[in-house]
């Protein structure tokens, strides 16, 4: 599978269908369609649900629905084909066009919808992430012009006022082009895959992500952000700061546990088999759906990142 198998095996068809093709896969299931609905997380604010896992009925990460003065603004847009489930959407909640659209970073199943909405709405990413999006095949030719149109490199606001949107780059993780983007007036951050669920982290090393960075991305927006009280994760409901702060201090544990194996002379596999999550960190399993994210390869990618120091 290639760059674009974020989710592997979760994704599964999909993907391996649009990466051999360059074409957007089939439709969505209706089970996944039925999966995907609209919720509202404060005034002029919305979550259309996203997965984690589930086979067919997986349609991709969380999309934020933000309705300013101007039309609307979305954060993420779900695997190739959910554009008009998108629109279908947010149309229950408003009559307002979608005038921007702010990807979290690369992945096809943040950024999949994005060509349903049209070349010329402005669309937004960290410029790691479309260097990442333009070396991708499903990009190539005449569909390099539904591209984002606008990059920043650490840090860009638009629109003002209640309106106004802070979008914030902190270092390596997940990929090296991961936003984190916050609704000031809301008190509410979509943080996409760099915190997508309560688990290992999936780490996408072709698309520069970094296991041992993560914790320090994670630290430096727990840091440097102020006033939030809500976060959009990437694949899971809507948590808090709270769990932002704690997932920050579960990704440096799980770095000082390879540290400390790595030192002990484990093996990325034996260490991989003794990882557990310790108590403290309520609600966490190891690995999502079943094994996707496997401990020993993190550990893998975290001791060729140490041993490279
Ligand atoms: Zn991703």
């Amino acid at each position: 599978m290639k760059r674009w198998s974020v989710l592997g095996t979760v994704i599964g068809v999909a993907v391996v269908s649009m990466a051999v093709s360059g074409q957007a896969p089939q439709g969505p299931s209706a089970r996944a369609i039925e999966a995907t609905k609209i919720e509202k997380v404060k005034d002029n604010l919305y979550i259309i649900t996203g997965s984690s896992a589930g086979g067919d009925a997986f349609s991709g990460g969380n999309t934020a629905v933000f309705i300013t003065d101007a039309g609307v603004t979305l954060v993420d847009t779900k695997l190739p084909g959910y554009g008009p489930t998108l629109l279908e959407r947010i149309k229950s909640v408003t009559s307002k066009p979608v005038t921007r659209i702010i990807n979290t970073h690369s992945h096809a199943d943040h950024t999949g919808g994005n060509a349903f909405f049209g070349p010329t709405v402005e669309s937004i990413v960290q410029e790691n992430a479309k260097k990442t999006m333009a070396a991708d095949p499903s990009y190539a030719g005449d569909r390099a012009k539904f591209l984002p149109t606008r990059t920043y490199q650490d840090r860009l606001t638009v629109g003002s006022g209640k309106d106004r949107i802070e979008v914030y780059y902190f270092g390596r993780g997940h990929t090296n082009g991961d936003s984190f983007i916050v609704f000031p007036a809301l008190r509410t951050m979509h943080v996409g895959d760099i915190f997508a669920w309560k688990a290992l982290p999936y780490v996408d090393a072709s698309a520069g992500g970094s296991v041992v960075e993560q914790p320090k991305t994670l630290a430096k927006a727990v840091a440097t952000v102020k006033n939030v009280d809500t976060i959009i994760n990437g694949h899971i409901p809507v948590s808090t700061w709270n769990d932002l702060k704690e997932y920050a201090d579960f990704t440096k544990d799980f770095v000082a546990y390879a540290e400390a194996s790595l030192k002990a002379g484990k093996s990325a596999e034996q260490a991989g088999k003794e990882y557990t999550v310790a108590p403290k960190y309520k609600g966490y399993v190891v690995t999502i759906d079943e094994g996707f994210v496997k401990p020993a390869g993190n550990l893998q990618m975290a001791y060729e990142e140490l041993k490279g120091k």
